[in-house]
């Protein structure tokens, strides 16, 4: 964490336990899984610091005015989002964990997720789409990596055919089933079966290294690619395949934010996010 030149070393980590007050027993996307991260990344010394504010006009950045005053009313039927009392508040919380993470170079590590929430509706555990909106309010040119296990069609479905913001996936096979082929500014990599570090890197490199010019880096980072993970698919990583994703990313050389997605292993979340942002700062 030290003597490291870099604008985003001693990276800081975006948070506030007001995102724990929603949740359902039984769903994989729970308060305790944030909560543990928490905990083990305030004992490995990282410095922590709370969301920024979200206003009505940071999400009209990204979503429709009828949608917000779904969300705001609870007027949706997704059975993955449950309608949560106050889920409006928490998820421009979560909104707000984004904007800082940008504005400092952190690393959000606020929930509700967001990629797959698009322009109008909700789905797979996101309400906003977090990312998106602190994309929109940087006003750079902006290179978007998504590591998550799932292809965030949300953040697909906002930025497609624009030419100052690319979006990078890779992603296993399944839910939500987009994501199949490159098109134009959005260039996907679908694994169809069972895949390891080595040779998930190679494939991350490989997308990388045709990615264009930009001002800076936004990262979806999910967890859920992990081999112990509760949603666990034919991506099959280690703990320690993290560190050499954020050193591959940090190898970009542009200014980095991160925001949280998925990652669902209660025991594992705090030790994949310490390992990724160790490569981001080696
Ligand atoms: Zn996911």
């Amino acid at each position: 964490m030290h003597g490291c030149s870099r604008s985003w070393c001693e990276l800081k980590i975006v948070y506030t336990p007001k995102c724990l007050r929603f949740g359902r027993i039984g769903h994989p996307e729970s308060p305790r899984r944030v909560e543990k991260a928490a905990d083990f990344l305030k004992n490995k010394g990282y410095e922590f610091t709370d969301p920024g504010k979200c206003t009505e006009e940071d999400l009209l950045t990204v979503h429709s005015r009828d949608f917000i005053e779904k969300v705001k009313n609870n007027n949706f039927h997704i059975s993955d989002c449950p309608r949560y009392d106050k889920i409006y508040e928490y998820a421009c919380l979560s909104v707000g964990g984004a904007l800082k993470a940008a504005e400092i170079n952190g690393f959000s590590l606020m929930r509700p997720p967001g990629h797959h929430a698009t322009h109008d509706s909700v789905g797979g555990f996101c309400y906003f789409n977090n990312i998106a909106v602190a994309v929109e309010r940087s006003d750079k040119k902006v290179l978007i990596v998504d590591i998550d296990r799932h292809h965030g069609n949300g953040t697909q479905n906002i930025f497609f055919g624009r030419d100052d913001v690319e979006y990078v996936s890779l992603h296993s096979v399944g839910y939500p089933g987009t994501g199949k082929l490159s098109k134009q500014n959005c260039r996907n990599h679908r694994f169809t079966r069972t895949v390891e570090d080595d040779e998930y890197l190679e494939v991350l490199g490989s997308m990388l290294n045709s990615s264009g010019e930009f001002d800076l880096l936004a990262v979806s980072a999910g967890f859920d690619t992990h081999k112990e993970d509760p949603l666990a698919s034919q991506i099959q990583l280690t703990t320690e395949s993290y560190r050499r994703v954020g050193k591959k990313l940090s190898e970009l050389g542009l200014p980095t934010f991160c925001v949280l997605e998925g990652g669902y292993g209660a025991d594992h979340l705090g030790k994949n996010i310490h390992s990724f942002i160790s490569g981001l700062e080696d």
